[in-house]
């Protein structure tokens, strides 16, 4: 299929075409028509896929059919939500670069910096705007910016941005949409909340899924060492021992458990990295860039922060905890391996997760190998039904302790401070 047979404008084609594209991509070949034709779209699709182009263009080309005319003030017709400030940017650009020959205009609003650019371009009107949802409540709630004549909406990166807390932003934003409108909603991955999530911004959505989720592992040799909790560490360290594992992505559910491994590796003198929410950009970008430089062996990443990086040539990947969505673990291993280089993939897994390895199993329709030569095997047993009560419950208070005592310190020392904005 090229660009032609999608009937797109003449302007966007040779926008296109500046930008060096050949072909559309498969997420764009599907969503593309969908959205000219006006209908909703529940995409699963990864950044790197050329998803941004794959609502952006038809975006363009309704407002180039329906809204050329369009007299006085330029409004916000199509809003897009996106969780990071660089998602936001990319988003900007590519529509900036798809609408090059046209009137549309657009601006990108997000937190962290003074808001008087932002609120200068929205005063001179824009058709197309990017957001974070920090930033967007603010500038609505000032109003500056008012969502009543949008008439498509984006929500990108759903899954990202539930894990970033952004749920009740979300809903804030959605009751103030209009009820008639498009809405297109993207995710990496799937599990129950995501879609729930969708049934309440999608009418009668149709499907777009780029290669499903739990193909990539079939390239990959995939192991399994079964130990306990206390003793992963130390596994690590057995595994580390093979010196053929020359550079390692490392998963970690918890950025506290991130930072731990860290500190833990570099006292035994491994070279290790953490990358996860809680760096800064620059130090997050100071650690991949000394792992593909090769002063890092061991880069350790939460899930979210591993998203969008992209290490040539990655031959290892280690879970230290197994993933509680299935499709996460795919992800994870979907890392390495790429451009046809061998990819293993080596998972560790304790009593409790047990269960999460044969939900794991049950997806990627295989058995994952057992390694046995294990100085440090399963004994423990996974807890019963009241013991995990039980624990969950001590889990729970020791958060709200944790959480408290932090509120307590905060009101203290900055009384200003609100949570959740960015
Ligand atoms: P995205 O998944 O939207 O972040 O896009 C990933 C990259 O692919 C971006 O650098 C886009 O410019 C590029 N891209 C998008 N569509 C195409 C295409 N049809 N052909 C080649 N590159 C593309």
């Amino acid at each position: 299929m090229t660009f032609e047979d999608l009937r797109l404008s003449d302007q966007i084609l040779k926008a296109v075409q500046d930008q060096g594209y050949e072909r559309p991509t498969v997420i764009q070949e599907k969503a593309i028509p969908l959205v000219l034709q006006g209908l909703d779209v529940l995409g699963s699709a990864q950044t790197g896929t050329g998803k941004t182009a794959a609502f952006a263009i038809p975006i363009i080309e309704h407002l180039i059919k329906n809204h050329s005319n369009q007299k006085g003030k330029r409004k916000v017709l199509s809003l897009v939500v996106t969780p990071t400030r660089e998602l936001a940017i990319q988003i900007g650009e590519n529509f900036t670069a798809y609408a090059k020959y046209t009137q549309i205009k657009n601006t990108v609003i997000f937190g962290g910096v003074p808001q008087r650019t932002q609120t200068n371009a929205l005063r001179s009107g824009v058709e197309v705007l990017v957001a974070t949802p920090g930033r967007l409540l603010d500038l609505m709630d000032q109003g500056f910016i008012s969502l009543q004549d949008v008439e498509y909406f984006v929500l990108d990166e759903a899954d990202r941005m539930l894990d970033m807390g952004f749920i009740h932003d979300i809903k804030k934003i959605i009751a103030k949409l209009p009820k008639k409108r498009q809405s297109l909603f993207f995710s990496a991955t799937m599990p129950k909340n995501i879609v729930s999530l969708s049934q309440q911004i999608l009418v009668n959505p149709r499907k777009v899924e780029v290669s499903p989720v739990s193909s990539t592992a079939e390239t990959i040799q995939q192991y399994l060492y079964k130990t306990n909790k206390n003793t992963k560490g130390q596994l690590l360290l057995h595994i580390l021992r093979n010196q053929d594992i020359e550079q390692v992505l490392l998963f970690s559910r918890t950025k506290h458990g991130a930072d731990r491994i860290v500190r833990d590796l570099r006292k035994k003198s491994i070279e290790s990295a953490a990358i996860h929410g809680d760096r800064s950009q620059n130090q997050r970008q100071k650690a991949l860039k000394d792992f593909k430089d090769g002063r890092v062996r061991v880069l350790v990443a939460t899930d979210i922060a591993a998203r969008g990086i992209d290490i040539d040539k990655l031959r290892y990947v280690i879970n230290y905890d197994i993933p509680n969505e299935a499709e996460t673990y795919v992800h994870r291993i979907g890392r390495c391996g790429r451009a046809g280089e061998e990819g293993i993939s080596i998972s560790m897994c304790e009593p409790e997760e047990n269960t999460d390895v044969a939900a794991i199993e049950k997806l990627i329709k295989q058995k994952i190998e057992v390694i046995t030569e294990n100085p440090f095997p399963q004994t423990d047993r996974a807890m019963n039904a009241d013991e995990k009560k039980a624990f969950e419950k001590e889990k729970q208070r020791k958060k709200q302790e944790f959480f408290a005592n932090r509120k307590k310190k905060e009101g203290s020392s900055k009384p200003g401070f609100r949570r959740g904005r960015r």
